[in-house]
């Protein structure tokens, strides 16, 4: 039901949705908001209030970073209790990455905070941006009758499919479904109506939200291939500042049979560096005792990320180092769902 005395915070960051294109070039460049809200007249036609905020300059969403996380945080904060719900206009390019390290900086969350963008500039006939943002508004109004929201999340808005942010990828570049959520199953989609299953949504915390804007940077994510060289690993795990790593495996969570690479681990792990497996198939968990391929790797005492996204296990761990934790407190808690970002299979 969407509540008409609402009011909605609407955050533009940048990104395509409201970028024009440059005469002389032809390349899509950020534009400010007066712009995108000149082509989406209907906005005005809404009941509940809609109030806007724009990052100075808008960006690509390339160039998003830990201080535009930090931003977003702040400006959610200011404003928690004088808004219903928060949409985010933010480029495709890393929304995955945004939505996964909000879920984990808004805790206790009770309202929608609701990320969309899209493939074609709002000022393109053909565009798929008006949809998106006209749909992500009612979902960040939408309640219950009890009046609670019924998305209060972080998510992601795309192509009549809403999705929990943290379980997101970035799929497509051309086709207007850009993102998918492998891992886990649709929050709603919009057809006629706007079809939620409320099973799958996170609760309202009853808690008051707290906000979070502190990560290390000290992270990095290695994916694995057929004839990787010994040094240039070597030199990434030597790195004197390397707080963790996402590895991403083949498979099930497999890695090479190679005595080299394995004790390079092991030495780290014992550096107290914290390794995670995720797997570079989009589907599907981290299970390290399916293979022997596994299980030595698992030997080394590196951690299973289970079904998580590369995206959300590298926001993670970029949070969790950064709330000054024990290695082993970022250990436990890497291997568990914070906010819906991984489910364990085999417990
Ligand atoms: N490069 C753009 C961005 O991520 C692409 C997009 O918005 O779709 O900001």
């Amino acid at each position: 039901m969407i509540d008409n005395n609402a009011a909605v915070l609407l955050i533009y960051t940048g990104g395509t949705i409201g970028m024009i294109e440059n005469p002389e070039t032809g390349a899509l460049h950020s534009f400010d908001f007066s712009h995108l809200k000149q082509y989406v007249p209907e906005l005005k036609r809404f009941h509940f209030k809609i109030d806007t905020i724009q990052f100075d300059p808008p960006i690509d969403s390339s160039d998003m970073d830990l201080e535009g996380w930090s931003k977003l945080v702040r400006i959610i904060q200011k404003s928690y209790e004088s808004y219903d719900g928060f949409v985010i206009l933010h480029g495709t390019d890393t929304m995955a990455y945004s939505a996964s390290a909000l879920s984990f900086m808004l805790k206790n969350l009770n309202k929608p905070v609701v990320l969309t963008g899209s493939q074609l500039p709002i000022g393109k006939i053909r565009t798929d941006g008006k949809e998106n943002l006209i749909t992500a508004l009612e979902i960040a109004v939408d309640k219950d009758p009890d009046g609670k929201a019924i998305v209060p999340e972080v998510c992601v808005f795309f192509q009549t499919y809403l999705m929990r942010g943290n379980r997101t990828t970035k799929v497509n570049v051309e086709n207007f479904r850009a993102f998918n959520s492998y891992n886990y199953p649709i929050l709603a989609k919009a057809g006629l109506r706007i079809r939620y299953d409320r099973n799958l949504i996170n609760r309202a915390s009853e808690l008051p939200t707290e906000f979070y804007s502190r990560f290390d940077p000290n992270v990095m994510i290695l994916k694995i291939f057929p004839g990787m060289s010994i040094e240039i690993v070597r030199s990434i795990f030597g790195n004197p500042n390397l707080k963790g790593v996402v590895l991403e495996t083949f498979g099930a969570g497999n890695f090479p049979d190679r005595k080299d690479f394995l004790e390079i681990i092991r030495a780290a792990v014992k550096r107290n560096i914290i390794i995670v497996n995720v797997t570079q198939c989009s589907s599907g968990s981290v299970e390290m005792n399916r293979y022997r391929s596994g299980l030595i790797l698992a030997n080394t005492g590196i951690l299973s990320g289970h079904d998580m996204t590369t995206e959300a296990a590298v926001t993670k761990m970029m949070f969790l180092l950064g709330q000054k934790l024990s290695v082993e407190e970022v250990k436990s808690r890497m291997t568990q769902s914070i906010i819906g970002e991984l489910t364990i299979d085999n417990p």
